[in-house]
C-alpha cells in the first residue's frame, strides 16, 4: 500500500475503530501464525478456507502452521485459553491481515483487512442487534450509507439446521449430475452451502428445494421475530433473504450480510451472524457468541467510489460531514517550512518544533538539502501543503515568519510564531477533522 493508499485506509479504519470503541468494544491483538488444527475444527474441513485457500507451513519442528485465514477460531481460542470465556461475557474487536489463496481481483486479494468484532454470553437477539447497530455506524461515520444495505436471515438452532441439512440431501441427492461440479462436491461435504451456488442451472433446481425457513423451530423462530421486530422499532431497514447462508457449520440462528451495488462482484463488505456452536467445537463449555467481520480493503474501495461521485458533484465539505473527498488524500504535508540559509537552519527547526507542539494533528514538513527558494517551493507544492514557510535572513532577525498561501491568491503574510499558531488553529481545523488524525 503505497503513501496515498495507506492515508485513505488509515483514515478509513480509525473512524471504523472509533464506532466500535464508542460502543465499549474492547481490542484484542491475535497472532498472524495459529496452529492449523484450530482452522481446520474451528472453520470447518468442508469450507472454501480449509479446502483451498490456507496458507500452510511446516515449523522448524514439524508442528503444522497457518497464516490466519479469519479471525473468529484465534479470537476463541485466545479468550478460552485465558478464562475469558466461562461464566462471563465478553465484547471485543480484533483488526489485522488475513490470508487467503484467492484469484486476486478488484476487491479480492491474498493478504487482505479485516475489522471483526465477538461478543460472547449473550444468548438473545439484542447483541444481535447491536452489531447490526454498529454496522449502521460505521456506513454513517464513513457518508456511504445510502450505498449500502442489509441482509439478514435465520438458520434456525443448531438441531433445526440438521433436520434442515438432511432434508435438503435427500431432495438434491437425485439431482447430483445436474448439479454444478462444486456443488457436487458440496452435497458430501456442506449442502447448506450450496445454495450460495452461482450457477444458474443448480439454483434453478434449488427453487423447488425444501426451504431453510420451514424447518426453524419454534425457538429459532422466537429469536428471529424479536430481532426482526427490534430492527423495525429503531427503524433499520433489512431485507429478508431466505438464501443467505454462511460457510460454516457452527453458524445458528441470526445471519446477516451488508451488501453495496457499488464495487460490482465483490458486493459484501461485512458478514456476520450467531455461532452458538463453536466455542464447545474448540473443546469450551457450550457459550453462545455472535460476530462480524468487515472486509476493510473493499470498504475502502466502497468509500473512495462514494466520495470520487460526490466531490465531482462538488458538495464534498458540508459542515459537520466528515467524509473527506477522495482528494483530501493526496496531501503528504499540510504545512512545509522553506529555510533560506545554512546559517538560519536551528532557528527554523526551533521555530518548527514550536509550531508542532502548537498544531498537534497537523503535518509539518521542514525543508531538508538546502537549495534556491524557487526549489524549496516546488518542493512544497509537491508535498501538497495548503502553507508555505518561509524563514530567511529578514525573518530571523525580527523572529517573524513569512507564510505563502500555496492553494489560493492570497497575498503573503508575516506572523510571529505565536500569532502564526493562532492563525493556523483556526484555519487547519477543518483539514484536521477532515483528515481524523
Ligand atoms: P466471499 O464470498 O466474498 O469469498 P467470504 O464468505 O469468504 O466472502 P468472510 O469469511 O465472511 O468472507 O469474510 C468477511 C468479509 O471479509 C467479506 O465479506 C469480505 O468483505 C472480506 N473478504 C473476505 N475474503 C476477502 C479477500 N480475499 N479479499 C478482500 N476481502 C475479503
Ligand atoms: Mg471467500
Amino acid at each position: 500500500m503505497l503513501p496515498e493508499d495507506a492515508r485513505r485506509w488509515h483514515y478509513v479504519e480509525n473512524r471504523l475503530l472509533r464506532v466500535l470503541l464508542s460502543y465499549a468494544y474492547e481490542e484484542i491483538q491475535l497472532p498472524l501464525l495459529e496452529a492449523t488444527e484450530l482452522f481446520s475444527r474451528g472453520v470447518g474441513e468442508a469450507t472454501d478456507i480449509v479446502e483451498k485457500e490456507m496458507y500452510t507451513l511446516a515449523d522448524r519442528d514439524g508442528e503444522s502452521l497457518t497464516l490466519r485465514p479469519e479471525g473468529t477460531a484465534g479470537c476463541v481460542r485466545a479468550l478460552q485459553q485465558h478464562g475469558l470465556l466461562f461464566n462471563q461475557t465478553q465484547r471485543v474487536f480484533y483488526t489485522g491481515a488475513m490470508f487467503r489463496y484467492e484469484r486476486p481481483q478488484k476487491g479480492r486479494y491474498r493478504q487482505f483487512y479485516q475489522i471483526g468484532a465477538e461478543a460472547f454470553g449473550f444468548a438473545g437477539p439484542d447483541v444481535d442487534v447491536e452489531l447490526i447497530l454498529i454496522g449502521r455506524d460505521f456506513w454513517q461515520a464513513l457518508g456511504v450509507e445510502e450505498h449500502v444495505e442489509l441482509e439478514i436471515n435465520t438458520l434456525g438452532s443448531g438441531t433445526a439446521r440438521a433436520e434442515y441439512r438432511e432434508a435438503l440431501v435427500a431432495y438434491l441427492t437425485p439431482l447430483k449430475n445436474e448439479l454444478d461440479e462444486a456443488s457436487q462436491r458440496r452435497l458430501d461435504n456442506n449442502p447448506i452451502r450450496i445454495l450460495d451456488s452461482k450457477d444458474p442451472a443448480t439454483q434453478a433446481l434449488l427453487s423447488d428445494a425444501p426451504k431453510l425457513p420451514e424447518f426453524v423451530d419454534a425457538e429459532g423462530r422466537a429469536h428471529y421475530s424479536e430481532l426482526i421486530e427490534r430492527l423495525d422499532q429503531l427503524g433499520i431497514s433489512y431485507r429478508e433473504n431466505p438464501g443467505l447462508v454462511r460457510g460454516l457449520d457452527y453458524y445458528t440462528h441470526t445471519v446477516f450480510e451488508w451488501i453495496t451495488t457499488s464495487l460490482g462482484a465483490q458486493g459484501t463488505v461485512c458478514a456476520g451472524g450467531r455461532f452458538d456452536g463453536l466455542v464447545e467445537r474448540l473443546g469450551g463449555r457450550p457459550t453462545p457468541a455472535a460476530g462480524f467481520a468487515l472486509g476493510l480493503d473493499r470498504v475502502v474501495l466502497l468509500y473512495q467510489e462514494v466520495h470520487k461521485t460526490l466531490h465531482r458533484q462538488g458538495n464534498n465539505r458540508t459542515e459537520g460531514n466528515f467524509a473527506a473527498a477522495a482528494d483530501d488524500f493526496a496531501a503528504a504535508a499540510d504545512v512545509y517550512v522553506c529555510v533560506m540559509a545554512e546559517a538560519d537552519v536551528v532557528w527554523a527547526m526551533r521555530v518548527t518544533d514550536q509550531l508542532r507542539r502548537g498544531l498537534p494533528g497537523l503535518r509539518i514538513r521542514l525543508h531538508a538539502g538546502g537549495g534556491k527558494l524557487k526549489s524549496q517551493l516546488k518542493r512544497a507544492d509537491l508535498s501538497g501543503a495548503t502553507w508555505a514557510i518561509l524563514i530567511g535572513e529578514e525573518e530571523v532577525r525580527t523572529s517573524q515568519v513569512a507564510v505563502k498561501f500555496l492553494r489560493e491568491e492570497t497575498a503573503q503574510q508575516a506572523f510571529s510564531p505565536e500569532a502564526l499558531i493562532e492563525f493556523l488553529q483556526k484555519h487547519a481545523v477543518a483539514a484536521i477533522q477532515v483528515r481524523g488524525t
